[in-house]
């Protein structure tokens, strides 16, 4: 915990991570800089900005759902007022079987209490040009879509007319006896909120931060209109008018920097077995999901410096994690109520 009562926080990194710890910290009258390098192969100016309920092949509800995105609505919903634009809006997702396990799988967790309100099935599907016709059986899935452009610009908008946000980029090391300071402004605390862009910050080389390639297309579908976020193994998205989003890969070696052929031939393949009408890839664009092996986010103290944090290892997840977390962690470090053990990153320090 920090020991100040006008404590002044330095925030490194304005993605989704850093932007929801600072929206908290305005929120509690707390003073704060955002420190961004403007990196935009960031993960969070990549993402979808989806919430599903239900992921993977086993369809499981995801970790903690209920009370990560209840809370998670509701900011988002005092974000839009503020800002005094949307920021998020209610999406269904329909989702083709690719077998009758899965189908009886699908079904039976449909009837289940905590399922019920989040999925269902459906025979009254038409969705010309698509797999989704034929009068199959299909999943549905209610979720949530978050607007990660308009959210981020609108934010670090605010925060530049208000001299809150700062260009730049990060660069020395973390040590016992640094200064809490930028360009001889003092703080009380840093929080490095980086993302996958860690691996170039030697300080946190021991945690377990794995960059995870997602590559994706943005396609061009004329005379296309649905309402409905189109999932097999990838996901189309309608972007608004006839721009879609189409992905995403997921490479665990995610080292490369650039899309690859390999992962444009699978997202090609993939496209084709969804979408039977025509349609042009406009663009081929990779990001790098912050991951973490125990799937469980990264947060807490620096092991060399007291009043230095990590806010991060959202994974696949930071538009629904984000939010709750975001409290948690500024309950923790300005009043000092414990960090949950499954994500505090004491469970990898190494002293
Ligand atoms: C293709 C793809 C699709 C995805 N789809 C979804 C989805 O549908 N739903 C979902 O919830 N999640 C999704 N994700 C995951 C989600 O994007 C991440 O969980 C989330 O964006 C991580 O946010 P972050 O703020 O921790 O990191 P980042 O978004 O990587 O942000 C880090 C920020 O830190 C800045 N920075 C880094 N180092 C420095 C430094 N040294 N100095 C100054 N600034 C620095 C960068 O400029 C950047 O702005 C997807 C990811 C990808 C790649």
């Amino acid at each position: 915990m920090i020991q100040t009562n006008n404590q002044h926080i330095l925030v490194v990194g304005g993605g989704i991570a850093g932007m929801m710890l600072s929206w908290h910290l305005y929120r509690s009258g707390v003073s704060f800089k955002i420190l961004d390098e403007g990196y935009r192969s960031a993960s969070s100016y990549q993402a979808a900005g989806l919430i599903n309920p239900v992921t993977g092949r086993r369809f499981v509800l995801s970790w903690l759902y209920d009370q990560l995105v209840t809370y998670a609505e509701r900011t988002y919903g005092e974000i839009s007022d503020f800002l005094g634009v949307k920021v998020s809006r209610e999406v269904r997702f329909v989702r083709d079987f690719s077998s009758p396990l899965e189908e009886n799988v699908w079904l039976g967790k449909c009837g289940q209490k905590d399922y019920a309100p989040h999925i269902y099935w459906t025979r009254d599907i038409e969705i010309p040009g698509t797999v989704f016709s034929g009068g199959k059986t299909y999943g549905v899935t209610r979720g949530k879509r978050i607007l990660s452009s308009i959210l981020l610009d609108g934010w670090s908008d605010f925060c530049r007319q208000n001299g809150f946000w700062i260009d730049g980029r990060w660069d020395r090391p973390i040590t016992e006896s640094m200064p809490i300071e930028l360009d001889g402004e003092p703080f009380d605390a840093i929080v490095f909120a980086t993302g996958a862009a860690r691996i170039w910050d030697q300080s946190w080389a021991h945690l377990p931060l794995i960059p995870n390639g997602g590559e994706y297309f943005i396609v061009r579908i004329p005379d296309f209109h649905t309402d409905y976020l189109l999932k097999r193994k990838e996901v189309l998205v309608p972007l608004g008018g006839e721009m879609h989003w189409f992905g995403a890969t997921y490479d665990w070696d995610g080292v490369r920097q650039r899309p690859t052929a390999e992962g444009r031939n699978y997202l090609e393949e993939s496209l084709k077995s969804m979408m039977f009408c025509r349609y042009e890839i406009v663009e081929h664009r990779l990001g790098l999901r912050p991951t973490v092996k125990d799937r469980r986010p990264l947060i807490g103290v620096s092991e060399l410096q007291p009043r230095v944090y990590f806010f991060g290892g959202f994974g696949t997840k930071g538009f629904s994690l984000t939010p709750w977390w975001a409290s948690h962690f500024i309950s923790h470090m300005l009043r000092g109520i414990p960090l949950s053990e499954e994500v505090d990153l004491l469970r990898f320090h190494t002293r």
